[in-house]
């Protein structure tokens, strides 16, 4: 253990205060006491929308929305009842039952937003899609969950077509932005039309907290997307986590720059602040550093929640870029999604003048489960401790726990409210993740330190082995990242008789620089230094860009598979 960096933080004054203390207090039960529910007559949209409809907040505005061509809407907690109720009307008369499913191909519209509370209030199950998947992503979604209705543009509805006669089980198509002049198709509707004729009294469909919710498939990055489905019981979590990670209070306005494609834009940029009653806001746009600037600037942003391939773009924009806006409105920033690499930390601290708060969770989480919150200190690289209630540990292949320090496989104690409770259609599959003798298995590889500190180390299929070393590819790539010339890097592992594996860089370099032998050599004695001598890459490549999810995260795979002239396999959710 290398890293005995410390950033220590003024003391907070609400939110989780004492971590140990309500570590060893916590309990699941507690918590669910607070939403006052009875476990057969229970459902998460009212919780978030309903209840709040009611209070003092009706009037606060629950969704500030920007589009791309700077069009600006506010939803209010009462109009977002009205018109989720509105919604769930229309999708009840076009036959959608509890337990359907429905789906959501739509960009980040205030529409997204209602329909995914519309069809919880229906019991029936939503699967949010990222509006830039395409035709095979689609088809392989809708397909997998036969859902009988898709909520999607004119625009959007052209990849459907092209794959609309392999899917028999969907019924209806809904149409956002219908031009309501225009023909449609058999078995097309228009939204607009259908809302404006229906009722804003529903009759909320009461489910059992086991019922499905949502199900949401995983980003791709080490193969083929799993179904992972949720529960409403997962509200517990979402609610709690939501407060003490995020840390988000009553008079916050929030960003959450996932999509709700991603798990982290539908639990954490949907359920869990509307379930705490926070007003957040959504910006339908593409990346660009001096728009999001823009964006904190003038909504005035308090909670920002981002990832690292954001935080690598801002920081490659500059510093001075930062200084032409006033971003004093921030207190909080965090990050998911991929390693945050300490560099990146660093630089927040001095440009924004605040720590970035790195926490791990997985699709199949549900929830947060890893962090670091505001009442302790940052160890930059580290993804903090487990959230309490939840216990997390390195065990080997067998489920014995490894001491500190020893890498090993994440795993955690199967049993919080918003665990995965199927993978759709693959019972198999999910059986998989509960394996190793009473543990959830993560997939990922990681030590904990002497504090309670969890390290990521790195996919367990990624991580490397070289002359008898284990070298997880995030320490090299972060090691990288503090050269000067580094804008971005992926390692990988390639195989070689002498050393089993040696190491490979993919190198994007910031601007003004080029690739050259010399910056080659600088590079690798560079990492011999500030690493180890057999953590060097061996074999160093520039590229203009790295293979990424649509979510952001670099494809080491893919870099594998290309290298290695092996097939690249499932790229459904590779960017553009
Ligand atoms: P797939 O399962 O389809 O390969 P995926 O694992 O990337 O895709 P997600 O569920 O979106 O799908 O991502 C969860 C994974 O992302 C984690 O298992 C971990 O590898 C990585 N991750 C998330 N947050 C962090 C973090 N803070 N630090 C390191 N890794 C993280
Ligand atoms: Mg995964």
């Amino acid at each position: 253990m290398k890293n005995v960096e410390i950033i220590n933080k003024k003391p907070v004054a609400a939110g989780l205060v004492d971590y140990e203390k309500t570590h060893k207090e916590f309990s699941w039960e507690i918590i669910k006491r607070e939403f006052d529910i009875d476990d057969d007559k229970v459902n998460i949209a009212y919780e978030a929308i309903d209840k709040h409809a009611k209070t003092w907040r009706k009037n606060k505005v629950a969704l500030y929305w920007e589009g791309a061509d700077g069009t600006c809407q506010k939803y209010t907690f009462l109009e977002m009842k009205k018109l989720s109720d509105k919604c769930a009307n229309m999708l009840r008369a076009l036959g959608v039952k509890r337990g359907d499913r429905v789906f959501i191909f739509l960009p980040r519209l205030p529409e997204l937003y209602i329909g995914m509370v519309a069809i919880a209030k229906l019991g029936a199950i939503a699967g949010p899609m990222f509006s830039a998947f395409g035709p095979d992503a689609v088809r392989d979604r809708l397909q997998n969950s036969e859902a009988k209705v898709l909520i999607t543009t004119p625009e959007l509805k052209e990849r459907v077509d092209a794959v609309l006669w392999e899917l028999p089980k969907l019924e209806h198509i809904v149409l956002v932005n219908h031009k309501e002049d225009e023909e449609l198709e058999e078995g097309n509707v228009c939204y607009k039309t259908l809302m404006r004729d229906a009722s804003d009294i529903f009759e909320m469909e009461w489910v059992k907290l086991e019922d499905p919710l949502y199900i949401l498939y995983t980003s791709g990055t080490t193969g083929r997307p799993k179904g992972v489905t949720h529960v409403h019981n997962d509200m517990v979590s979402h609610y709690i986590t939501t407060q003490w990670v995020l840390d988000l209070r009553d008079d916050d306005v929030y960003w959450c720059t996932a999509d709700p494609g991603w798990v982290t834009g539908t639990v954490y940029g949907l359920w869990g602040p509307w379930l705490n009653g926070i007003s957040f806001y959504v910006f339908d746009g593409r990346f660009d550093a001096a728009t999001w600037y823009e964006i904190i600037q003038n909504y005035k942003v308090t909670v920002w929640y981002t990832a690292p391939t954001a935080l690598r773009m801002l920081m490659k924009a500059g510093d001075d870029l930062v200084k032409e806006y006033d971003l004093s409105s921030l207190r909080y920033v965090c990050s998911v999604g991929e390693p945050l690499n300490p560099e990146v930390i660093r630089w927040g601290l001095k440009v924004y003048g605040l720590p970035i708060h790195d926490n791990w969770w997985q699709t199949e989480t549900g929830s947060i489960m890893i962090a670091n919150y505001p009442c302790l200190p940052i160890k930059p690289g580290s993804m903090g401790k487990p959230f309490p209630g939840i216990e997390a540990a390195i065990i080997d292949g067998t489920g014995s726990k490894l001491s500190a320090g020893q890498h090993g496989l994440l795993a955690l104690k199967p049993g919080w409210p918003s665990m995965l409770r199927a993978v759709w259609g693959d019972e198999k599959r999910f059986k998989e993740y509960f394996n190793i003798n009473g543990w959830y298995a993560t997939g990922d590889t990681a030590y904990k330190d002497e504090d309670g500190y969890f390290w990521f180390v790195g996919r367990a299929d990624d991580v490397i082995n070289t002359s008898g070393h284990r070298v997880g590819p995030f320490e090299v790539e972060s090691a990288l990242l503090e050269h000067r010339a580094v804008a971005e890097s992926g390692v990988i592992g390639k195989p070689d008789a002498e050393r089993g594996e040696i190491i490979k860089a993919f190198i994007v370099l910031r601007e003004g620089y080029k690739p050259s032998h010399e910056l080659e050599e600088e590079l690798k004695i560079f990492i011999r230094h500030r690493l180890a001598a057999h953590a060097y890459p061996k074999e160093i490549e520039f590229c203009a860009n790295l293979p990424k999810t649509r979510s952001g995260k670099i494809m080491r795979r893919l870099l594998k598979a290309k290298d290695l002239g092996l097939p690249t396999g499932d790229i459904s959710t590779l960017e553009d």
